[in-house]
């Protein structure tokens, strides 16, 4: 193992959420750097797009396996602007991005499952879920939404719908954005504060807000319960946009690598061909 690829598996290892174990997301520092330096972080995430912008072809090329990442966190901890950041470059006829809000419509006449499976990538694909299945374990929970005989129910749901895109060829990563209360409060407020970012605040935010430490709570069962081999949740400090992005990235790059797509069979005849 090179030592990139060494720092690379450390931090994946660091920050992922271990099956079986206790999990405090007070431990979590989400100002965390992870010993980074920021100028060098930023050269280094445009390293490591080269590299999932190669792996992305193959999977695209090789048609056979997709991968979806899930992003969760509270409003403001940056899920947009991480599918922003980490995306630009890449192939966009190999992403599906799917967002989440309150369900409408045929969505509230089905299982809570029925419109993120519809949403799965297909083979070839990177699917990034804006939101997810967890908010039905998330909001739904903390405002009460269903009975807790109801949602209580739903991680071995989540868990058994999660197995299944594994064993037919989907990869499941999971990305929990860490961002503390503190942060969330300046980010509303320049929300509020900026005409152009105005769109992105709703009063309910502040609601949610409010809820604080019983998101936190929920988050920290969904988390726990959750967080398979085959699907692991990633607790990433979310403070620092420069931080959340790199290790993003990384997550992404490792599950990529751990893949290692391959590009399909050549045509017969083409080794040295000479196109005239
Ligand atoms: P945003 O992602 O900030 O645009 O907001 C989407 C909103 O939809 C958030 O407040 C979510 O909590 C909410 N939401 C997403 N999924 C569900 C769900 N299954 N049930 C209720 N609310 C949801
Ligand atoms: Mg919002």
């Amino acid at each position: 193992m090179s030592t990139k690829d060494a720092s690379l598996a450390s931090v994946i290892e660091s920050l992922r959420v271990k099956q079986d174990k206790p999990l405090k997301l007070s431990d979590h520092d989400p100002a965390a750097t992870l010993g980074w330096d920021k100028e060098a972080a930023k050269l280094e995430l445009e390293d490591v797009k080269v590299r999932i912008d190669v792996l992305q072809q193959r999977l695209f090329a090789e048609e056979q396996r997709s991968l979806l990442l899930v992003l969760q966190a509270m409003d403001a901890a940056g899920k947009d602007g991480t599918i922003r950041n980490i995306l630009a470059g890449l192939n966009p006829a190999g992403i599906k991005v799917s967002s989440f809000g309150v369900p409408g419509g045929p969505e509230v006449q089905h299982d809570y499952l029925w419109r993120v499976h519809a949403a799965a990538p297909s083979k070839g694909l990177i699917g990034i879920f804006n939101r997810s299945h967890y908010e039905d374990v998330l909001v739904v929970r903390v405002k009460q939404f269903v009975p807790k005989s109801v949602w209580s129910k739903r991680y071995d749901h989540i868990k058994a719908f999660e197995e299944l895109l594994d064993d037919e060829g989907t990869k499941v990563v999971k990305c929990f954005l860490n961002v503390s209360q503190d942060e969330q409060r300046k980010r509303l407020q320049e929300r509020v504060d900026d005409p152009e970012k105005r769109w992105k605040f709703r009063m309910g935010d502040l609601e949610d807000r409010k809820l604080w430490p019983e998101f936190q709570e929920a988050y920290t069962d969904a988390l726990a319960k959750t967080s398979t081999d085959k699907a692991p949740w990633y607790v990433v400090p979310a403070d620092r946009n420069w931080v959340r992005n790199l290790a993003v990235a990384k997550i992404l790059l490792h599950h990529l690598e751990e893949m290692k797509p391959q590009l399909p069979p050549e045509e017969e005849g083409i080794d040295g061909l000479v196109v005239t």
